[in-house]
């Protein structure tokens, strides 16, 4: 559809008219041999329903309509048109081409998005405004909003149940393999082995800790500082299999002979520096595994290695 001609300022050469909606040549496109302009939209509908000229009936197909001339295009730039937005108050005449970037932020436009000012703060049509009421709006979002949480809900009660099979098929497994364990030899070597791989691969990919001050050992750490490290240590992907034994050996109760009493302990204290640590991101506290320690004496380690929590002194 054209513009309107009302809309415009002075005359408009009748050359800019499109014969098929009698306004001035919108996105304008013309035929080929007889070069009848007119708009984009009005030709197409046209040529849908019967493919000729409107004007002088010759045969023309939609592929075959062109661009209209620059000189066209140039005197339709030109013409002075009124905003859209005129019967809303808008009082701009602006030159056809710079009509539509005027329209992107005419503050006269009825669709405009404004917050509501009167608490609820949705973004709504300027023209909605009026008949806004917060409270029904708010309403109708919480109604959408709480069907949401329902489905999560819905959702999540699902998950649980897929985890607690999982769970069940998981023991499952676990049992079956430590029977098999225990009533096959062979079988268990081969645990063995890949359990070993496991906590040895798991070290490598550990950073060495140093330890300056070994005197800040603690050891008789408290339950909450335990499990604290046992975190870690999951989230450090720690296999399964060593890690209670490890958080077990956080104690001096489970210490190896060497250090399971003060005096053992300052007995031994130039065999310190001769453990080979590891660290525990962002805590106090290092690993010292039985896999990296086979140098240290017998009385100075446990399988499979234990954790030392510090108060202080680790880099
Ligand atoms: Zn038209
Ligand atoms: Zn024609
Ligand atoms: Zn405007
Ligand atoms: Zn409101």
């Amino acid at each position: 559809m054209g513009f309107e001609l009302n809309r415009f300022q002075g005359e408009v050469d009748e050359e800019l008219i499109c014969p098929i909606c009698s306004g001035v040549l919108e996105d304008p496109l013309q035929a080929p041999v007889c070069e009848h302009a007119f708009c984009k939209s009005c030709i197409t509908e046209w040529i849908s329903r019967q493919p000729t000229c409107p004007v002088d009936r010759q045969s023309v197909t939609s592929p075959q309509l062109r661009q209209v001339p620059r000189i066209l295009r140039n005197l339709l730039s030109r013409l002075c048109i009124n905003c859209d937005n005129a019967q809303h108050g808008c009082t701009r005449i602006l030159k056809l081409d710079a009509l539509a970037a005027h329209l992107e932020e005419c503050e006269h436009n009825p669709k405009r998005p404004l917050p509501c000012e009167q608490g609820c703060g949705l973004i709504i049509p300027k023209d909605e405004l009026k008949d806004h009421n917060c409270i029904k709006e708010l309403r109708a979002l919480i109604h959408t909003q709480q069907q949401k949480m329902n489905e999560f809900q819905q959702e999540i009660n699902e998950q649980r149940f897929l985890l607690t099979e999982q769970r069940r098929e998981m023991q499952l497994l676990k049992d079956f393999m430590r029977a098999m364990r225990i009533s096959n030899p062979s079988m268990r070597a081969i645990a063995d082995a890949m359990e070993r791989d496991e906590a040895l691969r798991w070290s490598n990919s550990l950073q060495r800790a140093r330890v300056t001050r070994w005197g800040g050992m603690i050891s008789t750490p408290d339950e909450i500082l335990q499990r604290v490290i046992k975190r870690t240590l999951t989230e450090m992907g720690c296999p399964a299999h060593i890690l209670d034994d490890l958080m077990e050996n956080c104690h001096e109760r489970r210490w190896p002979a060497g250090l399971c009493s003060l005096e053992t302990r300052q007995n031994n204290r130039r065999q310190y520096e001769s453990y080979v640590c590891k660290r525990v991101p962002g805590k106090q506290a290092v690993l010292v595994l039985a896999c990296d320690n086979g140098h240290m004496a017998a009385d100075m380690m446990v399988e499979p290695g234990l954790v030392m929590i510090f108060a202080h002194g680790i880099e």
